[in-house]
């Protein structure tokens, strides 16, 4: 069993998918072991159920936490992770939903991964299953794409309360966000918290949040 973040720890640096930006896994592992652990209903035994929660991961250039998560609860078996970007292999070094078991988006071009989330989220409440959750995690230097505030501006508007952001902030944007990176939520009316990034139970906490008429983001800091 792979069933402490210890243990996925160990599968994420299992991987080399990340010898570009070998630095994503270190402050995405945590988020993401605590959704999948705690948080998120999906059935890996069933993992096209449409009343299934979603999870997108926007940062798609830095999957190794994702594909070690997906493993150690059981989206497909843990040795896949061994060969990652090879030929052969499923596990791209981007994340590829027509692939991967488990996997609800193709990553890569950055600024996509919040829009499309609130389309899911509306498509889910517009076809009956308002309460499964859509989850998106995007970076920082992310939010430098436009199209992730127009999607952030609208989902206030629309009051999209079964959509949550969480934003893995590790300091990189080109120029900072003045103000903090909860305000440009807030303002636009959604809830907001800022958490350390390795805290489990302050991340748990914003993720089971009650939020029942709007967006809530999670803005999750790392600072090495
Ligand atoms: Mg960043």
């Amino acid at each position: 069993m792979n069933d402490t973040i210890e243990q996925v720890r160990a599968l994420a640096h299992r991987t080399v998918t990340d010898v570009r930006y070998p630095i994503v896994k270190t402050y995405t592992l945590d988020p993401i072991w605590v959704l999948y652990d705690r948080v998120l209903r999906i059935d890996p035994q069933r993992p096209d159920d449409p009343a299934r929660d979603r999870f997108l991961l926007s940062k798609g250039h830095g999957p190794s936490a994702f594909y070690a998560v997906l493993a150690a609860k059981g989206f497909f078996p843990v040795e896949w992770l061994d060969h990652v970007a090879a030929l052969e292999s499923p596990l791209g070094s981007h994340p590829d939903a027509t692939l991967v078991p488990g996997v609800e988006m193709s990553a890569g071009s950055l600024g996509h991964g919040l829009p499309l989330g609130v389309g899911t989220a509306h498509g889910l409440r517009a076809t009956g299953f308002p309460d499964s959750r859509v989850f998106v995690l995007v970076g920082d230097a992310e939010l430098d794409e436009g199209s992730n505030h127009e999607a952030i501006a609208y989902a206030g508007a629309a009051g999209l309360a079964n959509l949550d952001v969480i934003v893995a902030d590790n300091g990189s944007a080109s120029h900072g966000w003045n103000g903090g990176i909860a305000s440009r939520f807030e303002v636009n009316g959604w809830s907001a918290a800022t958490v350390d990034a390795s805290d489990h139970e302050a991340l748990y906490r914003s993720f089971t949040t009650d939020h029942p008429d709007r967006p809530h983001v999670t803005v999750a800091v790392h600072r090495p």
